[in-house]
């Protein structure tokens, strides 16, 4: 490093000798003011020059020093001039660095080029300043200037290293962004095996082409690099050619991109759609063995509806942090929607280990979610930067539904479930051709208890299935009874659908048919549109062999459910009950119950109307040519032994003229 020193800023040592100065600097500088290159020095802390030889104020077409150094050359100076000899000012300090560039003065406006060495220099109280000196003042071709100017004012990065690695060069965009000036190449990449992978191609290929990140003065960021073999115009030899620019903010954003399209926002898992491209893909690529598992959260919809969208959110998080700690790296967790999600294990291993990890799946998920899960979120819904203690009464909730499920347990050991009727009845003649078998609970404390408050929690706990066998046993026996009284009448039995997808019902059919005298042609099951959702030929299957053992069918609550009509032409069924939803909104859903009664024709089957409450109501699916109704007009349902008064009403009824208005219902 030079050690002139001058005083910083002081116009008074310009013109004319550093005054002040030790004389040995000023011979120095007597020195400098004798050659013919232009040298000045630049005070780069303040954007001024603070000496200046005569060729050098010639050059900056000023009349003398004095006048140079009075102007301030920050006024026409760009920012990333500005940031550039900032950083030549961190280099001399540092690296005591000398540059040698090609730059573009402007004095009074005029484009002057010059070809310029810079360094170091010390000014009075220890400043860094830029000691100039022009190598050639002769004149270089306009591409050259052009060309060199780009380099020098690019945002591109630019560096040259030699085959080792080491450094040759860097434009000012690569030396601004570099951790140092005197780094290897190797020492940029943060993952080493990027670097190895540049090299092998540089040495295969000639080049190569990565975005990877990259250790720079400002920390890590994403560089998109090319590299090149080239050979040094100095010494001719191998060499490598790096260009490099910051694409940090696009690969950020197009990370945010890729995992906003690929991920649920809830869990992090994968959503529906990559689960299944990624699916087809490995089905098409993958030697291997794969599995698939499937699951969902029992009870799932009892905790929005009981304590909140907002803890169910909670427990899907937790669950899915718990299932993707048990998988590898290369197994796929995907949340397909609501509570479904899909684990997809590459390479699996033997259906040994497959079952193990469904065993610590379920320990897993069998954890409970802890208190303090629901105190944050109780916490967070009352405004944030608070404690709360868990809360007793989202505890008690779950107490109450286990000592519900006791209870059913023990009342369908104690026979507490009984049958109520409901009449099915001729439109014509009002007389009952059937009635529909609905459980209720005799409650040895709480009286009559309606089935909507048990058959849900039967149907999640799978205690559907032996209560469904009890109401079965029922039903099948007192269609009996009537049979060998001599009484045609049917008997609707509802069947929930785990109970369909379970192994007891077809057991216990079978078991009926071979009961001497049973008329099996007088039952008919009721199953709803979600009982036909799934695999359909497995279905057909199955509702195939209740037909041929003589059973009926009937889809319950139509029009509520799964949308799909095709079903209705491929399944055997015998009745389509049209929900009470549409006849109590007559005649505004008029034209639906006529579709409806269409397609039964179409299908053979018997279209029966729920819920009829009115004459009016009657009278209109009269009219529409329905052939069998059920409601509270006719009856509600009852027990056995009040049949027989309601068979009577019913008759009566039919046979009673119409009456637009009357709005009599049975009470
Ligand atoms: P569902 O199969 O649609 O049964 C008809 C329901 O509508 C019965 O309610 C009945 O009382 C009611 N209902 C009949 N006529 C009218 C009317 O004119 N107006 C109105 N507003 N309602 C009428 P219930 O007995 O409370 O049964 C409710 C549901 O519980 C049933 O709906 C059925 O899905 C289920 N369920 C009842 N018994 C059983 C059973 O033994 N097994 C299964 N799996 N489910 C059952
Ligand atoms: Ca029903
Ligand atoms: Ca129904």
């Amino acid at each position: 490093m030079k050690n002139i020193r001058i005083e910083p800023s002081s116009t008074s040592l310009c013109p004319g000798p550093a005054t002040g100065l030790d004389t040995a600097v000023q011979d120095r500088f007597s020195l400098i003011r004798r050659l013919k290159a232009p040298v000045w020095v630049f005070d780069i802390d303040n954007s001024r020059i603070v000496f200046a030889n005569a060729p050098a104020f010639t050059l900056w077409q000023a009349n003398d020093e004095q006048e140079l150094c009075a102007r301030d050359l920050s006024q026409n100076m760009s920012p990333a001039v500005k940031r550039r000899l900032q950083q030549y000012q961190v280099d001399f300090i540092e690296y005591d660095s000398v540059f040698t560039e090609r730059w573009t003065l402007y004095p009074n406006g005029q484009p002057t080029s010059v070809m310029v060495a810079y360094s170091g220099i010390r000014l009075d109280g220890g400043r860094m300043a830029m000691f100039c000196e022009v190598l050639d003042g002769s004149e270089a071709e306009p591409e050259n200037i052009r060309s060199a100017e780009a380099l020098l004012h690019t945002d591109v990065m630019i560096t040259q290293y030699a085959m080792d690695g080491d450094l040759l060069y860097m434009n000012p965009a690569a030396r601004n962004a570099a951790v140092g000036s005197q780094h290897v190449f190797s020492d940029i990449f943060m993952d080493r095996t990027d670097y190895d992978n540049v090299m092998l191609a540089i040495r295969n290929t000639g080049e190569h082409r990565l975005v990877t990140q990259a250790h720079t003065g400002i920390g890590a960021r994403w560089y998109d690099i090319s590299a090149k073999r080239c050979l040094d115009a100095v010494t001719g030899k191998p060499a490598i050619l790096v260009t490099a620019t910051d694409v940090s903010e696009l690969k950020v954003a197009k990370d945010k991109a890729r995992y906003l399209a690929d991920r649920d926002q809830l869990t992090g898992c994968y959503n529906r759609n990559y689960v299944q491209q990624h699916f087809e893909t490995l089905m098409t690529t993958n030697t291997g063995k794969c599995a698939l598992l499937y699951f969902d959260i029992d009870k799932f919809k009892t905790i929005n509806d009981e304590i909140g969208h907002e803890m169910g959110d909670i427990v899907l998080k937790k669950l899915a942090h718990r299932a993707r700690k048990l998988l590898r790296n290369k197994d796929l967790l995907g949340r397909l929607g609501g509570d479904e999600f899909v684990i997809l294990l590459n390479d699996a291993a033997s259906p040994d280990d497959i079952s193990n990890l469904i065993d610590e799946l379920q320990r897993a998920f069998g954890e409970p979610i802890r208190n303090a899960d629901i105190a944050l979120y109780v916490s967070k819904q009352s405004g944030r930067d608070q404690a709360t203690y868990f809360n007793e009464e989202i505890g008690a909730i779950d107490k109450e539904r286990r000592l519900i499920e006791a209870d059913i347990r023990r009342g369908i050991a104690h026979n507490e479930f009984i049958l109520h009727y409901q009449p099915r009845v001729h439109l014509q003649n009002g007389q009952t051709v059937s009635v529909e078998a609905l459980v209720r609970w005799e409650h040895p404390d709480r009286g009559l208890i309606m089935p909507d408050n048990f058959i849900p929690i039967c149907e999640e706990t799978g205690m559907i299935e032996d209560l469904g066998k009890i109401v079965l046993d029922i039903g099948c026996k007192q269609a009996l009874a009537w049979a060998n009284a001599g009484i045609d009448m049917g008997v609707s039995i509802n069947i929930s659908p785990r109970q369909f997808q379970g192994t007891q019902l077809m057991d216990a059919l079978k078991a009926f048919t071979k009961t001497p005298g049973f008329p099996r042609h007088k039952i008919e099951l009721e199953i709803t549109e979600n009982v036909l959702f799934g695999d359909h030929n497995k279905i057909a299957e199955k509702l195939q062999e209740i037909v041929e053992m003589g059973y009926r069918i009937a889809i319950d609550d139509f029009g509520t459910g799964y949308s799909n009509l095709s079903y209705i032409s491929r399944f055997p069924l015998d009745c389509i009950k049209i929900d009470k939803s549409f006849v109590s909104q007559l005649p505004v859903s008029g034209p639906i119950i006529q579709l409806i009664l269409t397609l039964a024709k179409q299908v053979g089957a018997t279209a029966v109307a729920e819920g009829v409450e009115t004459r009016a109501e009657y009278d209109w699916l009269l009219a529409e040519g329905c052939t069998q109704v059920q409601g509270y007009y006719f009856s509600k349902p009852v027990p056995l032994l009040q049949l027989q008064t309601s068979f009577d009403a019913n008759a009566i009824k039919t046979a009673a003229p119409s009456a637009k208005t009357s709005n009599a219902s049975n009470a």
